[in-house]
């Protein structure tokens, strides 16, 4: 049915605790540095992760699934319950130099790895495609990753998370009731159009080359976008398809 994980190395965190919840999410993270690096910093700060994919394509192991792990911090996704994503997800670290800032900041070969870890997943927790997420979709005023450069368009081709179509537009007009269609958290408004538009419209979101001042401030106070009317079409499209995509079933043929 699928290709067994190929992991390449296992070294589990000590930042780990029993997963009471069901897995529902897969976050999306990308991280500067090789996954050795990674690890190191993720234990000096007390926290973890899954997955971690370096730009080889190495797939690490770093939390065994069946424990929670803590990468996604204060979050939510729509209807997810309490303050975190962490009780209910797989978090998956990509390597990227530039965290994630333009179309080549990913290698092939780690997103090769990452489509078949996406497919061991998917299959094997029946996530549903809107519950797959990035970081800054979940946690819009204070992360970044995995950035404008992360290609969601091309993640869906392979079968993964929610892609719109031009033409089939939500007759919701308010900004944010469209963004909490999503699934954004909207208290921060301009947090959450600039998470939008770094996953749907990122032609709106400018590269940031000082990497330490993008991780303190993740989106611009001011952000705003340039093309009004092109932002709505795409906003209301995007609302769209992630209605549609919630009221389908998935899985009904093997549950
Ligand atoms: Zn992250």
């Amino acid at each position: 049915m699928f290709d067994k994980l190929r992991v390449y190395a296992v070294k589990h965190s000590n930042f780990v605790r029993a997963r009471m919840g069901k897995i529902r999410y897969v976050v999306i993270h990308c991280s500067t540095g090789t996954p050795e690096k990674q690890m190191e910093t993720l234990e000096r700060l007390g926290l973890s992760v899954h997955f971690i994919i370096g730009a080889d394509g190495k797939l690490f192991e770093v939390a065994p699934l069946e424990k929670v792990a803590y990468h996604a911090g204060m979050s939510s996704w729509f209807d997810s319950p309490g303050q975190s994503l962490n009780e209910e997800s797989v978090g998956i670290e990509i390597e990227s130099a530039d965290l994630g800032q333009t179309s080549e900041s990913f290698s092939k070969a780690s997103m090769t790895r990452l489509y078949k870890v996406l497919e061991y997943l998917t299959y094997q927790y029946k996530i549903r495609p809107e519950n797959i997420v990035g970081h800054s979709d979940i946690a819009p005023t204070r992360k970044p990753d995995p950035g404008a450069g992360f290609n969601w368009k091309k993640l869906y081709r392979h079968g993964y998370g929610v892609w719109y179509k031009s033409v089939v537009l939500s007759p919701e007009r308010d900004e944010k009731k469209l963004l909490a269609m999503v699934g954004y958290n909207v208290d921060d408004l301009v947090a959450a159009r600039c998470a939008f538009c770094r996953r749907f419209l990122p032609e709106e979101v400018a590269v940031v080359s000082d990497i330490s001042a993008l991780v303190n401030q993740p989106y611009p106070k001011d952000f705003d976008v340039f093309d009004k009317e092109r932002y709505f079409l795409r906003l209301r499209a995007v609302a769209r398809a992630f209605d549609e995509v919630r009221q389908k079933k998935y899985w009904d043929a093997i549950e």
